[in-house]
């Protein structure tokens, strides 16, 4: 029996093999659920999803398209007849003080990893409605829990997805739809490559736990909200950052 036998489950930025969403899609995949990954970076997309197997496919998806999501999430209702999980884990860095960002700059940290949270969790949310079950995980950040002048832009847009989290959790609890945010540390991705640069001091030092988090962690942490082991947890923010933030 696997945790998330028969679950249809759709992942937002899932390109990328050391990414967290690929790890997310792979694990996924072994607990039964049927996997759409999405991104926009289609070679790498289509070859992780043909890496994990016949349960597994690509779609294109820029998250800050809302035609794109409403195909998306039609074709997959159509294809697979339903969507039990939707993990808005696309998101970009971005390093600026207030004094250095842009408008420009600001704006698309924002478009992506906010106004894409939104899109997508408009997008399926009539249909988890409808079915009266859904669970929805939104990938917030440690900067999301606390300040950082280094990033104010990253911040910004992720202290926002935790307080979307949590009005969406309220306006949907009584459709029996969930909607969780995860808050992971410094977790070596792509995304976090220069922080492993040769020469660099080691990023762990610096860590309650001594050590960095690793993809494979956090896509456990998603698939737990994803299960209904955890069916009675919404509106929470979980933190998976070696007590980073605490
Ligand atoms: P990553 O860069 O490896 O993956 C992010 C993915 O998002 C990439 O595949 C990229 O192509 C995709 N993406 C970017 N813009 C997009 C768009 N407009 N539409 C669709 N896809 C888009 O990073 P990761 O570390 O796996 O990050 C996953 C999530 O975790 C992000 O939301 C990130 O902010 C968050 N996060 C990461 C860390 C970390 O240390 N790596 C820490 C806290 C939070």
């Amino acid at each position: 029996m696997g945790r998330l036998d028969g679950k249809v489950a759709l992942i937002t930025g899932a390109a990328l093999d050391r990414g967290q969403g690929a790890c997310e899609a792979r694990l996924f995949a072994r607990e039964g659920a049927t996997v759409v990954l999405t991104d926009v970076q289609r070679d790498a997309g289509r070859a992780t999803a043909a890496a994990i197997g016949e349960r597994a496919s690509y779609r294109d998806l820029d998250v800050t398209d809302a035609a794109a999501w409403s195909a998306v999430v039609a074709e997959t209702i159509e294809r697979h007849g339903r969507i039990d999980v939707l993990v808005n884990n696309a998101g970009v860095w971005h390093t600026g003080g207030i004094l250095d960002t842009t408008p420009e700059d600001y704006r698309r940290v924002v478009e992506i990893n906010q106004t894409g949270v939104f899109l997508g969790m408009r997008a399926v949310a009539p249909f988890m409605r409808d079915q009266g079950s859904g669970s929805i995980v939104n990938i917030s950040s440690a900067a999301g829990l606390r300040g950082d002048p280094a990033i104010h832009a990253y911040v910004a847009s992720k202290w926002a997805v935790r307080g979307m989290t949590k009005a969406a959790a309220l306006e949907l609890a009584p459709f029996g739809v969930r909607v969780n945010s995860v808050h992971p540390g410094l977790i070596q991705t792509p995304m976090s490559a220069t922080e492993f640069e040769p020469g660099k001091p080691d990023p762990g030092a610096r860590i309650p736990m001594r050590r960095v988090g690793q993809p494979e962690e956090v896509a456990e942490l998603v698939c737990f909200l994803a299960s209904d082991a955890s069916a009675y947890i919404t509106g929470a923010e979980i933190a998976i950052d070696g007590a980073v933030t605490v």
